[in-house]
C-alpha cells in the first residue's frame, strides 16, 4: 500500500509551476512555422488569421497551468457537521493528451466524504477544469483532482472516476470510434472501505460504470 502512496505523491510534486501566460505573439508565428511545415501557405486568404487564433485556442486550452488551487478554493469552505458522502458526477471536461496534443474528454465523476467541512459544490468542477486544461494523460489528471481534493478538504477520502474518448485514438493510430477510457483513483475511506467505494460508485452509475465495484 505504501507503494502507489508515494508514486501518488511523485505525481503532484511533478506539476508544473504555476506560470505566467505565454508571449501569444510568439505562439503565432510558431504556428505559421508549422503551417508552412505542414505543406501549407500561411499567407493565403483562409489561413490569414489562424495563427492567431490557434494561439488564442491553445492558450485557453492550457489555461489551467495558470490557475492557483488555494486562491480558487479560499473562502468556499464552510465547516458542518454533515458526514455523508457528496458526489458531484457528470462534470464535462476537455483536455488535451500530452502525447499528441489532441483533445481527450468526457465526464468526471466526484464524491468525498466530509470531514467537519464540505466544498462549495460550484468549486469541484472548476478544481477539474484547473487540472484538465493542460496538457495531460488522463490517469494523472484522475489521481491530481483525487490528490487536490483530499489534501485540500481534509476529507475521509475521495473518489474520482473519468470516462473520456481520446482524438488521438480516433482519429489516428487504431482509429477506435467507440472505446472510452476509465480511470479511477480512490483515496481514503475509498480505498480502504469496500462499502464505501460501492455505495460511490453505485451512485454514478451509468453506462456501467458501476460495474467497476
Ligand atoms: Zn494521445
Amino acid at each position: 500500500m505504501a507503494k502507489p502512496r508515494r508514486r501518488v505523491l511523485q505525481r503532484m510534486e511533478d506539476l508544473p509551476p504555476i506560470k505566467r501566460p505565454g508571449d501569444e505573439g510568439h505562439i503565432r508565428s510558431l504556428v505559421a512555422q508549422l503551417l508552412e511545415a505542414l505543406g501549407e501557405t500561411s499567407s493565403r486568404n483562409g489561413l490569414l488569421k489562424t495563427p492567431e487564433r490557434v494561439a488564442k485556442a491553445l492558450q485557453f486550452m492550457t489555461k489551467g497551468y495558470h490557475h492557483n488551487i488555494d486562491q480558487l478554493l479560499n473562502g468556499a469552505m464552510f465547516p458542518i457537521e454533515y458526514d455523508e458522502m457528496v458526489i458531484v458526477k457528470d462534470i464535462d471536461f476537455f483536455s488535451m493528451c500530452e502525447h499528441h496534443m489532441l483533445p481527450f474528454f468526457g465526464k468526471c465523476h466526484v464524491g468525498y466524504l466530509p470531514n467537519k467541512k464540505v466544498v462549495g459544490l460550484s468549486k469541484i468542477p472548476r478544481v477539474v477544469d484547473v487540472f484538465s486544461r493542460r496538457l495531460q494523460v488522463q490517469e494523472r489528471l484522475t489521481t491530481q483532482i483525487a490528490e487536490t481534493l483530499k489534501q485540500k478538504l481534509n476529507a475521509h477520502g475521495v473518489g474520482v472516476v473519468m470516462e473520456a474518448q481520446h482524438l488521438c485514438m480516433m482519429m489516428r493510430g487504431v482509429e477506435k470510434q467507440n472505446t472510452i477510457a476509465v480511470t479511477s483513483s480512490m483515496l481514503g475511506a475509498f480505498r480502504t472501505q469496500q462499502q464505501t467505494r460501492a455505495e460511490f460508485l453505485k451512485l454514478i452509475s451509468r453506462n456501467g460504470v458501476g460495474d467497476l465495484a
